[in-house]
């Protein structure tokens, strides 16, 4: 059975990750959302478990201690974790892996595991992503600003990515995540491998 891909998917607050990906789960069964644990508190509408492990500053250190993450960092006052067993799990079980992580823990990754694929979405312009963040409803005046001020850092180290998705319109940006998640499964290699295996 071939072994599932790890896909990063980054870009600034507000560009629309969370919803991009509900809606290429909504019909792709065989995906795992790899769900991380943070110490932010749960907006309205999250749910614990499935949009994040909701835990407290000491368990996520106990968690650092017990070497249970792939990957951490801190973000805008919080830190954020992907929990390593459920990701290996996945893959080993076939299943691709989307990690919605930061810039500072897709560099992690991507340098334990540099067959890693990194996706960074951008938004259709400034403008726009402020509006969005602005009319999501669920930062302060003040969060919003940090939020934007750290998404131009982020948005100067997309060029190190393997590819870019303007989320101008969700149906665009998920039919581009679909194409790029496809090639990657066209590479020489695996192709190979899987006729190898056949025989
Ligand atoms: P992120 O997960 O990147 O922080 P969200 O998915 O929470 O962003 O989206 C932020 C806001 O932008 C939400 O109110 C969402 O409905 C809206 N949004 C997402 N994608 C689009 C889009 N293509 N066009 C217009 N609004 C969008
Ligand atoms: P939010 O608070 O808006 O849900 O997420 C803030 C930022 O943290 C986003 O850029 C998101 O991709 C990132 N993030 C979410 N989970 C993780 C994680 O496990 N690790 C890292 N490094 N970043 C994460």
């Amino acid at each position: 059975m071939r072994r599932g891909k790890t896909f990063i998917i980054s870009g600034p607050s507000g560009v629309g990750k969370s919803t991009v990906l509900h809606a290429l789960f909504a019909d792709w069964n065989d995906l795992y959302f790899s769900v991380s644990a943070t110490t932010r508190a749960p907006r309205v509408g999250e749910v614990d478990g499935k949009d994040y492990h909701f835990i407290a500053a000491e368990q996520f250190r106990a968690m650092i201690e017990k070497d249970a993450f792939l990957e951490y960092a801190e973000y805008v006052g919080n830190f954020y974790g992907t929990p390593k067993k459920y990701v290996d799990e996945a893959m080993e079980a076939g299943r691709d892996v989307i990690l919605d992580i930061e810039i500072q823990g897709a560099t992690q990754v991507c340098e334990k595991r540099p067959e890693t694929v990194r996706i960074f979405i951008a938004p259709p312009s400034w403008e726009e992503l402020e509006r969005r963040l602005t009319a999501r409803g669920t930062d302060t005046p003040e969060k919003v600003q940090k939020r934007l001020l750290r998404a131009k850092v982020e948005m100067e180290t997309a060029g190190n990515y393997d590819y870019f998705v303007i989320n101008d319109t969700v149906e665009n940006a998920v039919s581009e995540l679909r194409a790029i998640m496809c090639a990657e499964h066209c590479k020489p290699n695996e192709r190979m491998n899987q006729i190898m295996n056949q025989q």
